[in-house]
This record gives structure tokens, C-alpha cells and sequence, in this order.
């Protein structure tokens, strides 16, 4: 599936490229293209494999370059205010040669929070691509000014996009780890999943093809239009012979525990940790993609744990297919889309309804009210940007 990436903001810009990094190891080019946005220069400056002419800064004649320090609402206007400058870079785009926009970025901030929604209205009002978001909640440590953000930019955006993929900065901190240092880790982690559901379909020159390959008609219908989706990840290793590697699709050593083996790691993608932790009863849609070496690519495994996907959701509406992949793992991701039993979204709506409220009671009592509400006391939060 072929996609133009826009990174909004410094964690949009962030898990662009980690993305792409995916992609490149990988060599199969489903990024497209890619185009950075931001209101610090900084951020902009940061970024390594987006091209020079592609990083665009907005807000330049108001911000000059610093920011909006964590008000999305001015990462709204000044999005709304430089929008010709963002579609200049997208007009450049091979628009005919894609399945699909993806907009990246963090709601929890300023700008990726305020802007993503406006780029993607305008990319919906221009392109008859699909626009699809890719959005990250704030961790619970990073204040209420955060979580109020994120849950205004969440409803925002989510009107704004074809289908909303979530993942929960929250769900994957790390006893320990603060989650700046953490980052790396959580985008290498969205990368993997987002990679191989993406790559799954851009069948590259050499490469064996699957038996049922998963097209980007597929990744598209699963998305469907509107709604939110969470993906789920797991691999197991096995072992090849290395001389064995991509000369013919050969049955396993054992059919019995490639079946399983596929079904188990099925499993486990959907029942461990998803980008966004949620009731897996009630998804509209699933689409699963086992990947790996083409011999373990079981068919019937395939096929029970697209049924046992169907019991677990409850949907009539699960696809399924291999990726062959030069790998020493079977992997297995699942993307579950129009879920609705989300605790972590209830949750941060109604930090956004109690920080309103403590917003309007603090108005009258000067500038130290507000640290509060961006202080939440155990000493992880960093300034904001
Ligand atoms: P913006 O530049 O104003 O959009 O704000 P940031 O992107 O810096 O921060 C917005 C949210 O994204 C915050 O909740 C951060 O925790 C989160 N964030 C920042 N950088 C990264 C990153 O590299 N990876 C992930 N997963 N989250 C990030």
C-alpha cells in the first residue's frame, strides 16, 4: 500500500521517520513520500531522512520559528492561517501514484494536536485519497494540560479522517523509563506494526509472493470511513536452514505445528498489548497479516485464526492473508478497526471536562493556578517545547 506521509509536530515528525526508517530497511517503498510540519524550527532542523525541501514550518511570522508551547489552538490557526504552504509541499506529491495519506502526529502537544486535524480536512477537501490519522495520546504522567489537549484534538481529528490509528504513549511506558528516553522504543514499536500491515501487499521484484496476499483495497475497507482502530503485534521465532531461504515454497517440517504455531501467534497479537489497549468485542472490522518465511505462512492456520478473530470481535468482517518475508520469525499483525470500548479515551475525556473546569476557577487567581494543571508532582514532565 502505497502512502504520502505528513508528520505534523515533533512526535508526528518523529514517528514519520521511524516509519520510514522501516520501510527502507525492509526495501519495499511503501512511503511514498513524506512531508514534515512544524512551528519550531528546532524540531524541524532535528529530523534526518525527510528531504530539505519538504520540512515545512508554519506560524513563521507569528512563532518565528519557537513554537506554540503547548497551545493547540494555536497550532490551529496557524496551520489554518499557512495551509497553502503545507499543500504546496502535498501538490508536489505523486497524488496518482498513492493509495493514501497518513497524518502522524502527537495530540497531547501544540502543534501536531492543533494542526494535524486542519492538514487533514484540506487534504479531505482536495484529494480523493483516503486520509487516514495516526494519532499518539499523551502519557498520564505529562499533566492535564496534555490530556485536555489530546481529548479536544481526539475529537477533532477523528471527524477529520477516514479511519483515526491510535496508540497510547501511556499503555507502553516502562517501569523506570521517563518517556523521553522511552521514545525510541515506542516509535520502533509503531513502526513494526504499522510496517509490516503497510508492507503486507507491495510485493517487491524477487520477493516470493504470498498464496493470499493482503492488496491495499483490503487495508482500506478494513479501515472503512471513520472510526478509530488499534493494532496488535506478536512474532515467534523458528528455524531455516539459511540454504532454504526464498528457493521454493516448501511445506514446514511439520504442517500440524506450523498451524498452530500460526494460530498461537495470532493470538497472542491480539491479546497482548495493542498500540491502543481496548474490548476487542464489539470491532467493526479485522484484518490480520502473518508474515514471515513463505514455508511457515500455514494456510489453515491462517484461516482458523481468521475464525477465531471473528468469535474474539464478534465481526462478520475479518480479512486475512500472508506476507512472505525473508525472516527468521513468524509475526502476525492485527489491525482492529471501529472499536468503541476504548477505557483510556473515557479517561481522557473526562480529564479534559475536569481541567476545563478547574481552568475556569483558576482564571481568577493569576499565573500560579496554572501550574497545577501542566504540574502533575512526580517529576517526570519536562518543560513543554
Ligand atoms: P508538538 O510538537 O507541539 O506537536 O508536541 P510534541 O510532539 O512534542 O508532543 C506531543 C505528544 O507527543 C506528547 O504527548 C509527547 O509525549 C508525545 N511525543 C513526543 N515525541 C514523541 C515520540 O518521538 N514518540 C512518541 N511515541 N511520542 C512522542
Amino acid at each position: 500500500m502505497k502512502l504520502a506521509l505528513v508528520g505534523v509536530g515533533q512526535a508526528g515528525g518523529k514517528v514519520m521517520e521511524a516509519l520510514m526508517g522501516y520501510d527502507r530497511r525492509a526495501g519495499v517503498g511503501f512511503v511514498a513520500d513524506a512531508i514534515a510540519v512544524n512551528t519550531a524550527r528546532a524540531d524541524l532542523v532535528g529530523l534526518d531522512a525527510t528531504p530539505l525541501d519538504h520540512r515545512i514550518l508554519i506560524g513563521g511570522a507569528r512563532l518565528k520559528g519557537h513554537g506554540t508551547g503547548a497551545d493547540n489552538e494555536l497550532g490551529a490557526e496557524v496551520a489554518s492561517e499557512d495551509i497553502n504552504e503545507v499543500m504546496g509541499a502535498v501538490d508536489e506529491v505523486a497524488v496518482h501514484e498513492i493509495d493514501a495519506f497518513l497524518v502522524v502526529a502527537g495530540l497531547g502537544g501544540g502543534t501536531g494536536s492543533g494542526a494535524a486535524p486542519v492538514v487533514a480536512r484540506e487534504l479531505r477537501r482536495r484529494y480523493a485519497e483516503p486520509v487516514y490519522g495516526l494519532g499518539i495520546l499523551p502519557g498520564r504522567t505529562e499533566g492535564s494540560i496534555y490530556a485536555l489537549n489530546a481529548a479536544r484534538s481526539f475529537l477533532t481529528f477523528v471527524e477529520q479522517v477516514d479511519n483515526l490509528i491510535l496508540f497510547d504513549n501511556d499503555a507502553w511506558r516502562e517501569s523506570g523509563e521517563s518517556l523521553r528516553t522511552g521514545y525510541d522504543r515506542l516509535n520502533v514499536e509503531i513502526a513494526r506494526r504499522l510496517g509490516v500491515l503497510f508492507s503486507a501487499g507491495e510485493i517487491t521484484e524477487g520477493q516470493a509472493v504470498g498464496e493470499s496476499v493482503v492488496d491495499a483495497s483490503e487495508i482500506i475497507n478494513t479501515l472503512g470511513s471513520g472510526g478509530i482502530s488499534t493494532v496488535g503485534y506478536a512474532a515467534t521465532a523458528v528455524e531455516r536452514p539459511k540454504a532454504r531461504l526464498f528457493a521454493r515454497r516448501k511445506p514446514a517440517p511439520d504442517v500440524g505445528d506450523a498451524t498452530n504455531r500460526v494460530l498461537s501467534t495470532v493470538r497472542r497479537a491480539a491479546l497482548g498489548r495493542l498500540t491502543l489497549p481496548c474490548e476487542l468485542a464489539g470491532a467493526e472490522r479485522a484484518l490480520l497479516v502473518v508474515a514471515g518465511p513463505p514455508e511457515y505462512l500455514d494456510r489453515r492456520g491462517i484461516e482458523r485464526a481468521r475464525r477465531w478473530l471473528e468469535e474474539t470481535t464478534g465481526s462478520m468482517e475479518v480479512r486475512g492473508g500472508d506476507y512472505p518475508l525473508d525472516s527468521d520469525y513468524v509475526a502476525a499483525v492485527v489491525l482492529f478497526s471501529g472499536v468503541t470500548d476504548v477505557p483510556r479515551i473515557e479517561e481522557l475525556k473526562g480529564v479534559a471536562v475536569e481541567a476545563q473546569r478547574r481552568m475556569q476557577e483558576i482564571e481568577s487567581e493569576g499565573p500560579e493556578g496554572l501550574h497545577d494543571l501542566t504540574w502533575s508532582g512526580d517529576g517526570d514532565e519536562d518543560g513543554l517545547d
